[in-house]
Formats: structure tokens, C-alpha cells, sequence
């Protein structure tokens, strides 16, 4: 075959399984099989840049860097939404809509995706500009970043016109915002507030690789071009289907206003079991024709109304400002509030996020406030009953200093939180990391918890990581609740914690931005904690998924004398800091590209399995995809894990099937 027309067929069945994966969720290949055959197509390319395709599959994985984004001005202007907030008003709605047009009217309903809103430019089938809502007239060019979103078509298929525009939403869905956020918490980064401003801080990143990164997806709703053969809203959502994008399945016609509402009612109620945010559902007149006829108003179409749900909300009274030092050292504000029931929980606290927040909504301690929960995790409060305000307080004053440490706090340019300097004597920054060394995760030493840490700490026992492994039953015993069993749990536990491999000490250590895949990355690479601490940033960078920011940190890291002399007292005492022999001799690449699912209970521990498969070069994963390759069952597997399994076809294996594969 000519390579022109190996290089063509290759990225003919990329787009096919991309299409399979990513917008149908029904993958036919493997990962690793795709991941083979783009490394192929990536080599064709490389080796014939004449055959050069913007589009190309291989070029999803992004790499651009765009410093200033191009204002572009919409060819059709992107109008907002009027609001609706009731039965009412959906019904004075369709009373003027009758007025301006004849005979019956039907209705397309949507649900409203909370993301950021895009706006796609497709000619003869291919993907040629993408750009943000902007001010409605004029938005931003972001075509690089929303190339890397795999739902997009950069091709299409099927009878597209010419040329089109297609408008849609860029959504990040709960469960890789979660993800995200847990890598970042680990990391001691903060975690991003909410999905909908993720997303759209997404579509702003400079460096298009990053955006690749972020589990976004793309929900398309409207076809925009100069001549369409298609007669309605229903229909075109079909269309847009048919030729490859993502149109969510939710959507309904509706044959009069009767069955809108029912549609309003059931989605008011089951939008908690969506993937992803929606804060309404829009409501369309479904005839083209008659939409024509309804023309706009000056900011929002006639023909078309948001039908918005009502976020749960209650109100309150803000009882105190409290301040949280993390082990990182940044400060939190917290809102304490008179305990009130939302959502069906009782809500006591409430995050007031930093400095900036406060000022903005002008809250002040005995304020009544009102609380909402919304897309975030921890509820918020979105505003102040002013009426009920006392004329005698005075705004609320930020703290300048450290509430646990008394040092002043610094904020550095561009950063929303203030910080406590003092990382080597502020109590709770003390107690953190070394509570972050104990946990689970990282040494995982039994008989030791975070409340006996912080004993620890104020009887002044330790002061850092390495001081646990100089302590006595006898010094502990004293302490409050510790009796001659757990004292010698204890000092066994830590003791024992000598045994944890390096790549898990290695996170212990808590460098910021080192997070338990990133310690694995480095203790692979460099085998010993002397060869990491002599990297320089270059050759840190160098380690495959090293950014810059992950290098600095760990040389600033080890450019602390006191964080060396730790390091090395923690060697002295026989902590694991290079990889075991034992380690370098077992490790095979039998399982190379091949992700795991562990389900049920085995023979030997969990953890010992999921290192096994670790160390022989495969990834263990926590949920069922259509990435997984295998899944290996224990006893006791959870029936909806295995009915996933099956639906999607991944192999089901005992551990005796897994023993085989290794050995
Ligand atoms: P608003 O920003 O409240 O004026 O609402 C208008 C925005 O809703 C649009 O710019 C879209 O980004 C967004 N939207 C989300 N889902 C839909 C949908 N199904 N149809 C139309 N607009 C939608
Ligand atoms: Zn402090």
C-alpha cells in the first residue's frame, strides 16, 4: 500500500474508534490497541511531513502554545437566554409566542449544561475554528484547546452541509473533576471550586497539551448556517448526531406546553444523576420556520426560553469567621453558621473561599447570610440579607497574621490565599506533614493517628517526620488515652513502616505538587534518593510527565539543609530510600499498556496484588471504562461491576488467570 494511503486508512479508523470511545461510549478496541496504532500513525507522519493534516488524530494530544488569543466576531450573533422560574411563566411564554404565530406549536426540550459555552466553524466536514461566546458579538479563538477534546469531531461523517457553524456546550463532567481534584489535594495543591469554571478556565490555558489533559467533553445544541434543509430543532439535534458530535439523549419534543412541563418536573428532580452540571433545562419552539417568524428581542431569542432550578438555599445566621492553616500553609476562611437544613442535610459550616470573596460580598460576623449548594462539595454563601444588618458593624478585616503561629501572613502576586511563612514551627503546618507522612497512602503506620500526632507535637516529643523514629514506649505512655498495648502498637507500627518501599516514603516526604503518581514516576526513574536530590530542574524535566512546576519544587525541596538533614536521619534510621534489590529484579514489563480493575476479595492483600501488577508494568484503575483491560475478580465482586464488565466486554479473570499472565 502507498503510505499516503496507509496514513489515510490509519486515521480513517482512529476517528472511527475515537467516535466509538468518546462520543457513543461504546469502545471496540482496546486501549492498547489504539494506542498502538496512533504510535504508528504518529511515526508515518513524522517521517512524511508532506502529508501534513491540521485534523489529524494524532493531533489530540495537543502541544500548541497560544500567548494572545485572536478576538474573532461571530458570523451569527450568540444570544443569551430569557429566564423562566415557573409554570406561570412558561405559560405567559407560550401566550406570546401564539400571538406571533399560527397554528399548533411544538416544543424541543434540553437540558441546560452548565459549562462554557463554544461556538464550532466546520467547512467541507473538517473542524476549522472554535471560539468562546465572548460578549455575544465577539469571542476568543480557541481552536488549538478544543481540538484536544476528544468529543469533538475534528471530521465529520455523513451528509454535513458545506459549511456550518455548531454551537454547544463545554462541560467537565463530576466524575473527572473529582479526579482531578483528588490529584490535586494529594499534590497539596488547592482543588478547583466548581466544574463550570474549570471548564471554561480550560479553554484559556496557553499550552494546548494541558487542555488534553483535562477530561472535558463537548455537548453540541444548535446548527447555525445560511441555508439548512432541516425543518426542525428536533431534527437538526438528530442530524448533528448523525454526523458525529455529541448531542445528549435527554433531549424530548414536547407536543404542547402539558408535556414541556412534565420534562421541567422530571429534570428538576433526577438531575443529580446526570454526569455532568446542569443548572435548567431550554426550552425551543421546535419549528424552524416559526422561530423565523419569532425573530429576537435585543438580547435573547423569542423563541426559546431557560427554565432555571431553583438552587437549594437557606438562611442563616453567620455566628463566626474562623481561619484554617493548612500543611501547606495556606489559610482558609470559614464561615461558622447557626446549624440550618439544605438539601436534607444539616449544614454548620460553609466556605468563604479568600480575602477577595469576603470583600466582594461584604460579609461581616453576625450577618444573615444565605447558603447554597451548588455544583461544589462544601456549601457557600452567596449573599447577605442586608435589612437585617447591623448598622454598627464595620467590615470584616482580613487577618494579617497566622491565627496558630501569630507570623505574618504574605500573599503572593496573582495568588487568591494568603500563606503562613513559617512552615518550620507553625503548629498546624508541623502536625500536617507529619500527619501527611503517617497516612494511609504514604508509611501507613498502624497504631499511630493524626489526634496522637498532634499529642505528640504539643508535648513536644517530635517536631518532624524523623523524630518518630527515635521515640520510646515509655516517653509515649504518659500521653492521654495510651495504655502499655497500643504504646508498644505504636513504636512496633513505626518500626515497621521501615519495610515501606521508597516510591511511598518518597511521597511521604510531602514535596508540594508530588503526589503518589508523580513520587512513583521519580523513585522508578532515579532508584535512589541521592540521585534524586542531586537532579537538577533539566534533568527532572526530562522524567517523562515532569512539568517544570513539579521540578522546581522538588530542588527547592532538597535545597532546604534542614529537609536534607532529615532525609538522611531518616536513612540512618533504615527507612527505605532506593529501591529494594528485590524490587529491580521482579519488575518485567509483562503487563505494559494494560489497565486493571481490581474487584472483591483475594488470597493475598489487595495491595499486595495491585503491586504486582504495578511492578510488571501495568496501571491499576478504580472504576470499569471501556479503558480497562482486564478486571480481576475476587470473591464477593459487586454484581454492578460485573454487570459493566460484561455490557462493555472486558475480560473478567481470577487471580489464579492473573498469577499465569506474570509468570
Ligand atoms: P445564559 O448564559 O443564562 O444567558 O444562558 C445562555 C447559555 O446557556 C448559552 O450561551 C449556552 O451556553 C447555554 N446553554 C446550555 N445548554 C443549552 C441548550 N441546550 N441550548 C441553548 N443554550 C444552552
Ligand atoms: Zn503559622
Amino acid at each position: 500500500m502507498k503510505i499516503a494511503d496507509q496514513i489515510q486508512q490509519l486515521r480513517e479508523e482512529l476517528r472511527q474508534h475515537n467516535y466509538q470511545y468518546y462520543t457513543l461510549d461504546a469502545p471496540t478496541i482496546s486501549d492498547y490497541e489504539f494506542d498502538q496504532k496512533l504510535k504508528a500513525l504518529q511515526a508515518l507522519e513524522e517521517a512524511h511531513p508532506e502529508f501534513e493534516d491540521p485534523n489529524s488524530p494524532t493531533k489530540r494530544v495537543g502541544g500548541t502554545v497560544t500567548k494572545n488569543f485572536n478576538t474573532v466576531t461571530h458570523t451569527f450573533r450568540m444570544y443569551s437566554l430569557d429566564n423562566s422560574y415557573s409554570k406561570d411563566d412558561l405559560e405567559d411564554w407560550e401566550k406570546r409566542i401564539k400571538k406571533r404565530v399560527e397554528g399548533p406549536v411544538e416544543y424541543t426540550c434540553e437540558l441546560k449544561y452548565d459549562g462554557a459555552s463554544i461556538n464550532l466553524t466546520y467547512e467541507k466536514g473538517q473542524l476549522v475554528r472554535a471560539v468562546t461566546r465572548g460578549d455575544g458579538v465577539q469571542g476568543d479563538e480557541v481552536t488549538a484547546n478544543v481540538k484536544t477534546i476528544n468529543s469533538v469531531p475534528l471530521h465529520l461523517q455523513g451528509d454535513f452541509p458545506e459549511t456550518f457553524e455548531i454551537r454547544g456546550e463545554i462541560v467537565l463532567p463530576f466524575e473527572g473533576f473529582t479526579q482531578m481534584n483528588a490529584a490535586r489535594v494529594e499534590a497539596g495543591e488547592e482543588p478547583y471550586r466548581n466544574p463550570r469554571n474549570t471548564a471554561s478556565g480550560s479553554l484559556k490555558l496557553q499550552d494546548s497539551a494541558e487542555v488534553a489533559k483535562r477530561p472535558l467533553d463537548c455537548l453540541l445544541y444548535s446548527i447555525k448556517a445560511e441555508k439548512l434543509t432541516i425543518a426542525t430543532q428536533f431534527e437538526s439535534l438528530e442530524k448533528a448526531r448523525s454526523w458525529g458530535f455529541k448531542v445528549p439523549k435527554e433531549a424530548k419534543l414536547a407536543k404542547n406546553m402539558e408535556e414541556v412541563l412534565a420534562f421541567v418536573t422530571y429534570w428538576d428532580q433526577h438531575r443529580h444523576d446526570l454526569p455532568y452540571e446542569t443548572d435548567g433545562v431550554v426550552i425551543k419552539v421546535n419549528s424552524l420556520q416559526q422561530q423565523e417568524e419569532l425573530g429576537y428581542t435585543s438580547k435573547a431569542p423569542r423563541w426559546a426560553m431557560a427554565y432555571k432550578f431553583k438552587a437549594e438555599q437557606a438562611r442563616t445566621q453567620l455566628e463566626a469567621i474562623t481561619y484554617q492553616v493548612g500543611r501547606t500553609g495556606a489559610i482558609t476562611p470559614v464561615a461558622n453558621l447557626a446549624p440550618v437544613t439544605l438539601a436534607g442535610t444539616v449544614v454548620k459550616r460553609a466556605s468563604l473561599h479568600n480575602a477577595d470573596q469576603i470583600a466582594k460580598l461584604d460579609v461581616r460576623e453576625g450577618d444573615t447570610v444565605f447558603v447554597e449548594k451548588g455544583g461544589e462539595i462544601i456549601p457557600k454563601i452567596v449573599g447577605v440579607d442586608f435589612q437585617e444588618r447591623d448598622p454598627e458593624s464595620s467590615p470584616t478585616a482580613y487577618i494579617e497574621t497566622c491565627p496558630e503561629c501569630g507570623t505574618a501572613l504574605v500573599r503572593a502576586e496573582g495568588e487568591a490565599l494568603h500563606y503562613c511563612p513559617n512552615a518550620a514551627s507553625c503548629p498546624p503546618q508541623v502536625v500536617g506533614r507529619i500527619q501527611h507522612y503517617i497516612s494511609r497512602k504514604a508509611m501507613d503506620i498502624e497504631g499511630l493517628g493524626s489526634e496522637t500526632v498532634t499529642l505528640l507535637v504539643t508535648h513536644q516529643l517530635i517536631e518532624n517526620y524523623a523524630d518518630l523514629y527515635t521515640l520510646t514506649v515509655e516517653q509515649v505512655l504518659p500521653l492521654e488515652r495510651m495504655a502499655e498495648k497500643s504504646a508498644n502498637n505504636l513504636i512496633e507500627g513505626i518500626e515497621a513502616s521501615k519495610k515501606i518501599p521508597f516510591e511511598r516514603v518518597l511521597f511521604a516526604l510531602g514535596i508540594r505538587y508530588v503526589g503518589e503518581t508523580v513520587a512513583k514516576k521519580l523513585a522508578k526513574h532515579f532508584k535512589t534518593i541521592e540521585a534524586l536530590m542531586g537532579a537538577s530542574e533539566a534533568q527532572l524535566v526530562a522524567v517523562d510527565e515532569i512539568g517544570d512546576r513539579i521540578a522546581a519544587s522538588v530542588v527547592a525541596f532538597f535545597a532546604s539543609e534542614e529537609h536534607r538533614e532529615i532525609v538522611n536521619r531518616l536513612k540512618t534510621y533504615g527507612v527505605q530510600l532506593a529501591i529494594s534489590e528485590e524490587k529491580l529484579a521482579n519488575q518485567t514489563d509483562l503487563l505494559q499498556g494494560k489497565t486493571f480493575v481490581v474487584s472483591g476479595v483475594f488470597e493475598m492483600p489487595r495491595n499486595t496484588l495491585k503491586k504486582l501488577i504495578e511492578d510488571n508494568g501495568g496501571k491499576v484503575s478504580g472504576s470499569i471504562s471501556g479503558k480497562t483491560s482486564y478486571v480481576v475478580a475476587g470473591e464477593n465482586m459487586g454484581p454492578s461491576k460485573k454487570a459493566k464488565a460484561e455490557n462493555l466486554g472486558i475480560p473478567v479473570i481470577s487471580e489464579d488467570d492473573f498469577m499465569q499472565m506474570i509468570r
